[in-house]
């Protein structure tokens, strides 16, 4: 069966239909999950292996056949690893067809046919009784139905659902129990993803701010969760507030309650501050014992010798609904809410017996009202709230503003024309082209500009002078930023949005950005290769089957193109030296013919080469550049420092080679495709 997709293609703009044969949601679920990360998680699979152990013993001891049931078998491998410790049987299931289809063969490659049936249903669905899927109740329950918000795969309804109708009452469940713990901290760089902070412009009146609307300032921002590799997080970028405090745990081996609840801590700031942020992560008991832990706690609370690298699992950024001062040694309670797939906190200040009630009160998850949660997402906060970089925007725009200039801002929410307004004279004008229903207004209201400012809603190609009140536009800006962007060449859309403006343009018109690059370099990363790398055997069991399915997936649609990772959180060295491989040069309009390159890189520096990471800068006038990738380049190491609020793309090759001798550097050679009508990059590496 084939499909018409229909989407807006990021950076042409126009809109295009894709054919898409049944497979496509398979390969890209399967090429883009997490199961090769979890087969290479050491410390989980070791973990659950000795709690499974300790499991069926204790179950064996009571002289009880062991029947084990496995909720989201993925490759089968919790099964597998039942049946390798004694268990009579096990009812493995997935509810995903081709993991499946996949665990099937890897359980039958491993000899475990007799001892594992598996069972493509979600568990809801589950029968039992002679005739159902299962013969009986199971008295071993094994599941990792976890996500870094321990709750948001669904884990609380589908044990809810096993503990009522799939499995004996006093069962061994594995893990045993789910606890969460807490920290408040204070962190400017944190709270930015969430809160507009003023922006200051030395304007030649004086100095300029521009204020959040208040609606902005008030909203409760998004509901979804906000996990990262904290173990990234240097401590310089954060405080901490409060002590490490377990917020609530979740025994799985007892009837489960998935209903809306709350959970609440007292507290006691060790040291006063702004309350801010709220930083969680779990940790997973195997046993009933408390001996065989799996925790996601970041490098301040345990040793970093103990860290396993996965990406499966991180940690989780709540941002409280106002900033709170707090006094060292204060009494203050934390409440914890959740429904069923997530969790979300506020902070009160003692008087507990009347905040009690409150609290029943405040059980909505919070949703954001004010839209601009919606438009930009965090890492688009923190670029706005980026100092440094809102100064090489105002810098530029000084040098190109003129007292009779007519602006034009194409970018997605972009502060520019406010910026822009400030520094140029009063008869400047501005218009704003949006084409997307943004409800932006707020923002110029907020600072008492509706009437300087003008939003056009009009796709670019559909503009006419009347929007323009028949003006020539003498100075187009933009970031550039767009909502549609994943790679970070897709915000070239401004380059055709510019050609589309085209016969709205002065003959002399500047163009802010004038021009960006295409800039990459070969690294070496610390762990994310392990996302690409196959994994053979894992504790002993083939799962060949699974690596090949990847490999499929992968080379479906993914081959020859890169993917975006934030790279802030991934951390890597370089190979070789940065180079710049492509322009564009936004003076012009977009050309008819692709642009292509060719060349090779040398690799300079030991180590194996993962693949190559492409980024974009942006040429805002001359002598001042943005660059949305590497900021920073330490030369003895090769440690790169990334832009902390964008994804770059990175490239995996094919396989990896390893660079040894120095004096005669190897070379990877590279060929690069801007195919101008279809604005896709296409790349091919060699080594
Ligand atoms: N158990 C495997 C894989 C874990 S990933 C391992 O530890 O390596 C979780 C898997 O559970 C996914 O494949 C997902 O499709 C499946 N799943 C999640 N909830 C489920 C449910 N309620 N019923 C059946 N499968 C489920």
């Amino acid at each position: 069966m084939k499909t018409f997709c229909g989407r807006a293609n990021p950076t042409t703009g126009s809109m295009e239909w894709l054919e898409e044969g049944e497979d496509y949601d398979y390969h890209q679920e399967i090429a883009r999950s997490r199961y090769a990360d979890m087969l290479h998680d050491k410390d989980r699979n070791v973990k659950y292996y000795e709690g499974i152990r300790a499991a069926v013993s204790r179950v064996k001891e009571r002289g009880e056949k062991a029947i084990v049931l496995d909720i989201g078998t993925g490759t089968g491998l919790l099964s597998m690893m039942a049946a390798s410790a004694g268990a009579d049987f096990c009812y493995a299931i997935e509810v995903f067809k081709p993991m499946a289809n996949a665990a099937v063969k890897i359980v039958q490659k491993n000899g475990f046919s007799d001892k594992i049936k598996v069972i493509n249903k979600h568990s809801t669905e589950v029968t039992v009784g002679p005739d159902g899927d299962m013969q009986c109740r199971a008295n071993i329950l094994v599941t990792e139905l976890f996500d870094t918000e321990l709750i948001g795969e669904g884990a609380l309804p589908t044990y809810e659902h096993a503990h009522k109708y799939l499995v004996q009452e006093g069962c061994e469940a594995v893990p045993h129990r789910a606890t969460v713990y807490i920290q408040l901290v204070e962190s400017t760089r944190m709270w930015s993803w969430k809160k507009l902070f003023p922006v200051h412009v030395e304007a030649e009146d004086g100095e300029k701010i521009l204020v959040p609307p208040s609606e902005v300032e008030n909203c409760p921002g998004l509901p979804s969760v906000c996990d990262i590799q904290l173990n990234q997080m240097p401590s310089s970028d954060f405080s901490t507030l409060s002590d490490v405090v377990k917020m609530f745990s979740v025994d799985f081996s007892k009837p489960v309650q998935s209903a809306s609840t709350y959970y609440r801590v007292q507290l006691e700031p060790v040291k006063s501050g702004k309350a801010q942020i709220v930083l969680s992560w779990w940790d997973i008991d195997m046993d009933p014992s408390g001996m065989i832990t799996c925790t996601m706690a970041p490098y301040w609370v345990k040793p970093t010798s103990a860290l396993q690298w996965r990406d499966h699992w991180m940690q989780c950024v709540y941002f409280l609904p106002r900033e709170e001062p707090v006094l060292q040694g204060e009494k203050l309670y934390l409440t914890a809410y959740r429904d069923e797939y997530s969790v979300w906190y506020s902070l009160q200040k003692a008087r507990a017996d009347e905040e009690e009630d409150k609290a029943d009160v405040c059980v909505e998850s919070p949703v954001c009202r004010c839209r601009a949660h919606l438009l930009w997402n965090r890492p688009r906060f923190g670029e706005l709230n980026d100092q440094n970089r809102t100064r090489q925007y105002i810098k530029a725009l000084r040098k190109v503003l003129k007292t009779d200039s007519v602006c034009l801002c194409i970018s997605d929410g972009s502060l520019l024309p406010v910026l822009a307004h400030y520094l140029g004279a009063k008869q400047v004008q501005y218009f704003v082209l949006f084409f997307r229903s943004l409800h932006f207004s707020l923002f110029f209201k907020a600072n008492n500009l509706e009437d300087k400012i003008k939003i056009i809603e009009a796709r670019p190609e559909l503009l006419k002078p009347s929007h323009l009140e028949d003006k020539k536009i003498s100075v187009l800006v933009g970031e550039p930023f767009f909502t549609t962007s994943l790679l970070p060449w897709h915000n070239l859309y401004f380059w055709y949005a510019r050609t589309a403006v085209s016969t709205h343009l002065a003959s002399n018109v500047t163009v802010l950005p004038h021009s960006a690059s295409l800039h990459m370099m070969v690294v070496e990363f610390q762990d994310l290769w392990r996302i690409r790398s196959p994994c053979g055997t894992c504790e002993g069991f083939d799962v060949r089957t699974m690596d090949d399915m990847i490999k499929d997936s992968l080379n479906f649609r993914e081959s020859k193109e890169a993917e975006p990772h934030p790279l802030w959180e991934y951390p890597c060295k370089s190979l070789s030296e940065p180079q710049e491989v492509l322009t564009f040069d936004f003076t012009k309009t977009v050309p008819q013919q692709c642009l292509s390159t060719e060349g090779s890189v040398k690799l300079s520096r030991k180590g194996k080469s993962h693949g190559a990471v492409l980024w974009m800068e942006y040429h805002l006038a001359a002598d001042i550049s943005v660059s949305t990738g590497l900021m920073q380049l330490s030369n003895e190491k090769g440690n790169c420092e990334w832009n902390p609020h964008c994804k770059q793309a990175v490239y995996f090759f094919s396989s990896v080679i390893e660079s040894e001798i120095l004096s005669d550097p190897t070379a990877v050679t590279y060929a690069i495709n801007f195919d101008t009508k279809t604005g896709e990059i296409a790349m091919d590496f060699k080594l």
